[in-house]
């Protein structure tokens, strides 16, 4: 529980901004609300801030580059604003610790993931002059007493974490490290959370979470010494038992998940997914490669056959019509010719609505950076990460072209960017649509007919 202040930070205003996965974003939710308790205001112009707030992310190295150019901008405010605190959060405050406030003086205060509800006291001690750090994992935080402040939301589609941390150790992945062991948050907290936000007027949320299918909860979840007792507890909570709660508050909210790992995804959560029409047809599958050295070698821990197999379950009690997205890496440790095109023809037998594509960037202190060699040349890895780009943008037009002259239950979420006269939203299958503004507003469900797409984008009109 927090704990009762008096308001020190009256009149003080925080700016935040996050990058990286939805975590992240989720997370910064969270810390915005442990400050507004505590008087903060939040703006959204970062030249009003007496405190700003940036919530980063580690995965590759390129990341982590922006994150440095943005402090440097930072930098140029605090020399406009002598008050003025920076403070840095997330996988890269984790990963660095005090090495950041070293290398970048601008920097005040850093706090990884676990420590949070420790910011209110961090940033007093930046207002005496000091530099404060927090930077412990913690094996039972999850936040769940906390309401997210949606600071940044369209209030149609929120975030909600369920767990925190991942036990998978993939070889080239820092999360581990960054964000500690999983363990997932208690889900009457988790359906209290979406029963909120659709009192609020929200119409779905996406449960959140490293590796959503290995959610499980029960009464001795966060008791290290009844480890035993969680794993024979038949009354704890699985993903699929969550998926169901959170489906059954109502009809009108719909539900999404990420992200899923191969390994564990299982056919209890597909038939939940078919039984709840307000569950999305919609599955993020990271493959990371279709060749099975590689995927040995970053202790993917499944086989090219195993995840081919999943992608059939999927399509066999889902149905066919379940949109399946993926995450790829180009160029890992020893990657031949061969084996980058084992992974294209993955891509081939399952033609995936989209992928999510990267060139492998070597991360310290993980297992790939221990115990290969990242010996892939840049031109290599970028020729072989323009083929994947290539393959999935030729698969994303296959498969939306699948969908013209289809009709969608669309959820309005907001204007369409390229025209005001124009509503974006999406299907089941996490396709966008644009299609013409009728009398309806945003958050209204409409039947919208497919006219036409391309490779990211399905058009179509209202049908009344
Ligand atoms: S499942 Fe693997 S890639 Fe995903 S966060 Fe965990 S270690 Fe990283």
């Amino acid at each position: 529980m927090l704990k009762i202040r008096n308001k020190i930070f009256s009149n003080k205003k925080v700016y935040i901004e996050s990058y990286g996965c939805q975590m992240n974003f989720s997370d910064s939710e969270i810390v915005s609300s442990i400050l507004l308790k505590e008087g903060f205001d939040h703006t959204k112009t970062v030249e009003n801030a007496d405190l700003i707030l940036i919530n980063t992310c580690s995965i590759r190295e390129k990341a982590e580059e922006n994150i440095r150019k943005r402090l440097s901008f930072f930098n140029s405010l605090k020399k406009k604003n002598n008050n003025l605190k920076i403070g840095v959060l997330g996988c890269m405050a984790e990963r660095l610790k005090e090495k950041l406030l070293h290398e970048e003086k601008v920097v005040d205060l850093v706090a990884g993931p676990d420590s949070y509800r420790n910011l209110p006291d961090l940033i007093k001690k930046t207002s005496k002059g000091y530099k404060s750090i927090d930077t412990k994992l913690s094996k039972v935080e999850t936040y769940d007493d906390i309401i997210p402040h949606h600071f940044d939301s369209n209030n149609i589609t929120g975030l909600i974490s369920i767990m925190r941390g991942c036990d998978n150790m993939c070889s080239f992945c820092v999360v581990p490290f960054t964000r500690g062991r999983e363990r997932s948050r208690n889900p009457n907290s988790i359906v209290k959370e979406a029963k909120g936000l659709f009192e609020k007027g929200f119409r779905e949320v996406t449960l959140l979470g490293q590796n959503v299918d290995s959610y499980r909860w029960s009464r001795f979840s966060n008791n290290k010494k009844d480890l035993e007792k969680l794993q024979n507890d038949s009354e704890s909570i699985s993903f699929s038992n969550l998926l169901e709660m959170v489906a059954l508050i109502d009809p009108d909210l719909r539900i999404r998940f990420s992200t899923s790992h191969p390994k564990d995804i299982t056919d209890d959560v597909l038939h939940v997914i078919k039984k709840y029409e307000n569950i999305c047809n919609y599955i993020h599958l990271p493959a990371q490669s279709g060749n099975n050295r590689i995927l040995k070698l970053m202790n993917r821990t499944y086989t090219r056959e195993w995840y081919l197999n999943k992608i059939n379950s999927i399509r066999n009690i889902v149905g066919d019509n379940c949109g399946i997205s993926s995450d790829f890496i180009s160029g890992f440790c020893s990657e031949t010719n061969k084996e980058h095109k084992d992974t294209l023809s993955l891509m081939d037998h399952i033609k995936y609505d989209y992928s999510y594509t990267f060139s492998y960037s070597e991360r310290e202190g993980t297992m790939a950076e221990r115990k290969f060699s990242d010996d892939i040349p840049d031109n290599i890895k970028q020729k072989r990460l323009s083929e994947l780009i290539i393959k999935q943008r030729k698969h994303s037009f296959y498969r939306n072209k699948l969908c013209v002259n289809k009709t969608y239950k669309v959820l309005i979420e907001g204007l369409s960017k390229k025209s005001e006269n124009n509503f974006k939203g999406r299907n089941s299958e996490n396709k966008m649509i644009v299609f013409p503004k009728e009398k309806y507003n945003i958050g209204d469900y409409v039947n919208v007919k497919v006219l036409n797409c391309n490779s990211a984008t399905l058009f179509g009109k209202i049908l009344n």
